[in-house]
């Protein structure tokens, strides 16, 4: 109930789009949504009529608003106490505040036998002509360094990251050796588990028993069908048929009842055929629903890739559309992760965990970045292994600050914020929010255009489906 001596102000961040010949209205951060009888005209008028007041008492706005909707703009947060008692939580724990997950980034070797046309991997920060590779002792006291981080009873979630993790199987092979010990020594409780990011072009000797004993969790990037897989991740040298090798890794996979999940970098060239990926995915045998990844258009040198492998809004837009109807469970996969954040406890400043520190990346040297874009970039570092404490909080908050979405000039004003957090920061940082070039201008506007196509379009997708189920329960009454 609304308290008539209360202020009160309209939230900047108001959703509304048209649905069923009406507005849906609601505020980006709580997802509540309205249905209202008026075209978004309309609907925009009172809202400004509102906002030019703000703040103000109830009875100061009788005039824009009859009182069944007032109450359903205060019950939505549409407009809000301005001593709100319920307010979301900004940020999760930090690496320095014993949190209880980490998904910690072994960089076991940073070379490849791939050479992706996208490869995030950029020749200066991974010092690609050294050929560098973290040795079994770094990695034994970057686990136990970060376990050391977590709160009792807490996670650490390993995961084996290249260059191609494969190449380092010797290495692997003893870390995973080392975890059965600290794990089960681990007087706190503290947990770990393992995943690995592999191109899987071919099998090492023994890996299907090592990934079944402890139970790896394998990504593996299949773009689509041979056509595309094949030039946008190709294998270096004179055979580029990449998809051939993958095709029958994963034939072995299957055959030996080894889960792993695929995955497709969403480009230009696939963005189009979904639907076919989908299915070259299941003729592969997974079982899985496919994962999406988005492209970043730069990579960690902050090289600009050519703006026209990057799918646009409207092919986005259109795919996510398709997918929706056809009750794609790789397109339902996303829409559950924005039903949990609509739900979820946290207002979201940033695209993910990377400003807290909370998805540590660990290099051959035994510096700590915050993800693994940021790799062999000084500003960004945010910790060493021969340093004590082996975080600085102060690197965590700079990086944190960098990530923030209030210092991106679009997204900050933006009325999905709260529930997008401007997705991920890596293309703002190493363009420095599009600014030098016409080209890391471009990068800009497409990496953000490409987050924009994926928020507004499933978030106006669960708005209205929650109007749907209101307006369904009210008819069967
Ligand atoms: S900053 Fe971007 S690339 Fe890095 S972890 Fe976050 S979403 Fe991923
Ligand atoms: S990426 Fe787009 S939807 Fe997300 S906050 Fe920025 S402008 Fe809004």
């Amino acid at each position: 109930m609304s308290d008539r001596t209360s202020l009160y102000r309209l939230s900047p961040d108001i959703i509304c789009f048209g649905h069923r010949g009406g507005t849906i209205v609601a505020e980006g951060g709580r997802m509540r949504p309205i249905l209202l009888n008026a075209s978004k005209d309309e609907v925009s008028e009172i809202l400004e009529n509102i906002s030019s007041i703000s703040p103000f008492c109830i009875d100061d706005i009788k005039n824009c608003l009859p009182d069944s909707l007032i109450e359903a703009f205060i019950e939505s947060a549409v407009i809000y106490d301005v001593h709100p008692n319920q307010s979301k939580v900004s940020n999760p724990r930090r690496i320095t505040e014993k949190p209880e997950h980490v998904s910690l980034f072994l960089v076991l070797n940073q070379y490849c036998n791939l050479a992706c046309v996208y490869c995030l991997e950029g020749k200066e920060t991974y010092e690609a002509p050294a050929r560098r590779e973290m040795s079994f002792e770094i990695a034994k006291r970057g686990i136990l360094s970060f376990l050391d981080l977590l709160a009792p009873g807490g996670h650490l979630g390993i995961t084996l990251f290249g260059g191609e993790p494969l190449l380092s199987w010797p290495t692997i092979l003893k870390i995973l050796d080392f975890c059965k010990n600290a794990v089960g020594n681990d007087v706190n409780g503290r947990t770990i588990s393992f995943a690995m990011q592999t191109n899987l072009s071919f099998i090492p000797e023994g890996f299907i028993e090592v990934v079944k004993e402890n139970q790896i969790y394998l990504t593996i990037d299949v773009d689509g069908p041979p056509e595309v897989q094949n030039r946008l991740r190709p294998m270096k040298g004179r055979n580029s048929n990449s998809f051939d090798r993958v095709k029958m890794s994963i034939g072995t996979l299957s055959e030996h009842g080894v889960p792993y999940m695929l995955r497709c970098t969403l480009t230009s060239l696939n963005v189009g055929i979904l639907e076919e990926v989908e299915q070259t995915h299941a003729s592969l045998g997974s079982v899985e629903p496919t994962e999406l990844g988005l492209l970043r258009p730069v990579n960690s040198d902050g090289f600009v890739f050519p703006s026209n492998l990057m799918p646009g809004y409207n092919d986005i837009a259109d795919a996510i559309t398709s997918g929706l109807d056809r009750n794609s469970s790789l397109i339902n996969r996303y829409v559950d992760r924005y039903r949990d954040r609509a739900g979820g406890p946290l207002d979201w400043k940033h695209g993910c965990n990377a400003g807290f520190g909370l998805l540590p990346t660990l290099t051959y040297d035994g510096k700590i970045y915050p993800c693994t874009w940021f790799v062999g970039n000084k500003e960004l570092e945010i910790g060493d292994l021969a340093a004590s404490p082996i975080v600085c909080e102060e690197a965590v908050r700079h990086v944190e600050n960098c990530l923030h979405i209030d210092h991106d000039p679009i997204c900050s004003t933006c009325s999905y914020r709260g529930i997008c957090g401007g997705g991920c920061g890596v293309t703002r940082v190493l363009t420095n929010y599009g600014q030098g070039s016409p080209l890391k201008t471009v990068a800009m506007d497409q990496a953000r255009s490409m987050q924009c196509a994926i928020t507004k379009t499933l978030t106006n997708y669960i708005l209205s489906e929650a109007i749907e189920k209101q307006l369904s329960a009210e008819n069967a009454f």
